[in-house]
């Protein structure tokens, strides 16, 4: 799923607001970029692909100098709607 009408700034700044010292923890850099689309994690189920299963939407923001990824959830974000909430 691509992230309609993405708002980067918005995102990173609002991830940024959460983490007042800023930047990645690993390298401290603070030029971070997130990717375009969405991706999801979904549940274990032993090796098996389980149609239906639940998923966790994530935001995935990268460092540019180092390369490490954080994850974050899409939801919680306020980019995807919970299931039974209107998407539309
Ligand atoms: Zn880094």
């Amino acid at each position: 799923m691509e992230i309609k009408d993405p708002d980067y700034e918005g995102i990173i700044n609002k991830l940024l607001e959460l983490k007042p010292s800023g930047g990645c923890d690993f390298c401290g850099s603070s030029n971070l970029s997130i990717h375009g689309k969405l991706y999801q994690l979904t549940a274990f189920s032993q090796g098996k692909l389980l149609i239906g299963a639940a998923t966790i939407p994530l935001v995935v923001v990268q460092c540019d100098k180092c390369g490490k990824i954080d994850l974050f959830n899409a939801i919680h974000l306020g980019i995807v709607k919970a299931e039974g909430e209107n998407n539309g």
